[in-house]
């Protein structure tokens, strides 16, 4: 076999076989297929799609490039990915959440790139908190805690790992099989018994429309389905941040607030949604009802708070002082009104501006910038009434305050509330 001939078939809207798939990818990892072609392979795919059986032979040769964590307890395995958006804090909350629920939760993270911060990051607000642990260390939390969040490593799909740097700089990330086989590959080696996807779809999100959210998730339901991880997801919106924080240390304040029954109320309602669907697919509780249940007395008793606590504490975090903040420059409403929309994509450049998040992979993170939203599109507002507040050094203060000013924006009319959460998909939706 060719690599070029593999790639013209590709190009000319051909199928591949599951020999050729393994043939690219396992010979792009020994170095035999160069980064060129696996990035024609990847523009090639991007154009023409892929059919089922494609995706599934690209996410197993992607899986299988690499290692699976072990299993270490009896509990089931399960954990949520979300396809990333402003103020995305849910992780931190639902990993000790549902390790409370007789579930173990293996997170393996990233880090941000973009407009969309990264759970790692996040983490490492916290002094000390460590996101590179040893294999021994990470299957102690498992047995003692029932999670950890962690990076990834070499060993977890390292496939997917150098054909997403490639992908990242040849614009070709938005494709619906390159995404599917990437993310189940990843999923797949942390052994789980469920997944739940949350699926953001709005301006701050991948997926713009919801036509497109729901041709990624049907997707990752069903080949996650047919490799035995029974896959689920929830479409919900990004057309504003989720909850008030976005910028690492806020996050982390916010997502404390939620474990310890309060904080934003749209924050701990995704949150809880996303794990009743993953408790009723590994059959913990019979309905989303009695999960929900379940969870709400998890976050109202403490218990999830404690987890989270020991959780940071055996990553070697501390959070007996409070976390940093750079100082904090309130922005109010110009007008009586309600609040009309607010423009993400310009918050979240600012954020990346004030140091918060990252232009290029590796670039420091200032973890004590951020913005704070404090009312929901929807919401009635007054004159003068705190809407936001920008929180970097003073001498950004200038730059950035009428930015952030003018993203969050009042109207005098009435404006309909956006619902949180728009659809759920579960595996029979896959097959339509
Ligand atoms: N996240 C992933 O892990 N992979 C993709 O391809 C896109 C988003």
């Amino acid at each position: 076999m060719l690599p070029a001939t593999l790639l013209m078939k590709k190009r000319d809207g051909g199928t591949l076989t599951d020999d050729e798939i393994r043939f690219l990818v396992d010979g792009f990892c020994r170095g035999e297929v160069a980064d060129y072609q696996m990035s024609a392979f990847a523009m090639a795919v991007c154009l023409r799609g892929m059919s089922p059986d494609e995706i599934t032979s690209l996410k197993m040769a992607m899986l299988e490039s690499g290692d699976r964590l072990p299993r270490v307890t009896d509990r089931p395995r399960v954990d949520k990915h979300s396809t990333g958006g402003l103020g995305d804090k849910v992780s931190l909350i639902l990993a000790p959440l549902l390790a409370c629920c007789d579930v173990d939760v293996p997170m393996i993270s990233g880090r941000g790139l973009g407009l969309s911060g990264g759970t790692l990051d996040k983490l490492e607000s916290i002094p000390g908190f460590e996101v590179q642990l040893s294999e021994g260390r990470a299957a102690n939390l498992l047995k003692d805690i029932g999670t950890f969040i962690i990076g990834a490593n070499e060993a977890i799909a390292p496939a997917d790992r150098r054909l997403y740097g490639l992908r990242d700089v040849t614009g070709t990330v938005e494709s619906v099989p390159l995404i599917t086989a990437s993310i189940l590959s990843k999923k797949l080696a942390a052994s789980l018994d469920a997944l739940v996807m949350d699926v953001k779809v709005g301006s701050a999100a991948f997926m713009k429309t919801r036509d497109q959210a729901t041709e990624l998730a049907k997707s990752l339901i069903r080949v996650g389905g047919q490799a035995g991880m029974p896959t689920s997801a929830l479409l919900t919106d990004m057309d504003q941040p989720l909850g008030a924080a976005v910028g690492n240390a806020l996050e982390v304040i916010e997502s404390i607030d939620v474990l310890q029954g309060d904080g934003p109320p749209e924050v701990r309602e995704l949150t809880v949604e996303l794990c009743a669907d993953v408790l009723v697919q590994v059959q913990a509780h019979a309905s989303i009802e009695d999960a929900r249940v379940r969870l709400n007395r998890e976050l109202d008793s403490g218990n999830a708070h404690e987890r989270f606590a020991r959780m940071v504490a055996a990553q070697g975090g501390s959070l007996k002082d409070p976390l940093k903040l750079a100082a904090c420059h309130m922005i109010e409403a110009p007008q009586a009104g309600y609040l009309a929309d607010i423009d993400c994509a310009a918050l979240g450049e600012a954020v990346v501006a004030l140091g918060g998040g990252r232009r290029k992979t590796g670039d420091p993170i200032d973890h004590r910038v951020g913005v704070r939203v404090m009312a929901r599109v929807g919401q009635s507002v007054a004159r003068g009434q705190p809407i936001a507040a920008l929180h970097c050094d003073k001498a950004d203060r200038d730059a950035f305050f009428q930015t952030i000013q003018d993203a969050v924006r009042v109207r005098a009319e009435p404006v309909a509330i956006p619902p949180l959460v728009i659809d759920r998909l579960v595996s029979g939706a896959a097959t339509s």
